[in-house]
């Protein structure tokens, strides 16, 4: 089974079991084996960030996408939990 990097912890995960990191990291299609995300991943950054831009202009959306993805691991853990005050394992 194809194997594939995390685009945001790095983790190792099969192709088959990337997400879209959007708004995280670049935008991409199921099966792409660049800018993929594991299930963890997605879940503790990926819908929390696509929940609250919901509704959000496409200038706030651009913006913040630029903003995330400039940011390390470390950093983008440290900015998740304080803006929905929450711990990240
Ligand atoms: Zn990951």
């Amino acid at each position: 089974m194809q194997e594939i990097k995390c685009c945001i912890c790095g983790k190792r995960i099969p192709v088959v079991e990337g997400n879209n990191p959007y708004p995280v990291k670049e935008w991409s299609a199921i099966g792409s084996t660049k800018n993929r995300c594991c299930h963890s991943c997605n879940s503790n950054f990926v819908t929390p960030y696509r929940i609250m831009l919901c509704g959000s202009s496409e200038a706030k959306v651009n913006w913040t996408h630029e903003i995330l993805k400039s940011y390390t691991y470390e950093r983008l853990v440290e900015v998740t939990e304080q803006v929905f005050g929450k711990e990240i394992a």
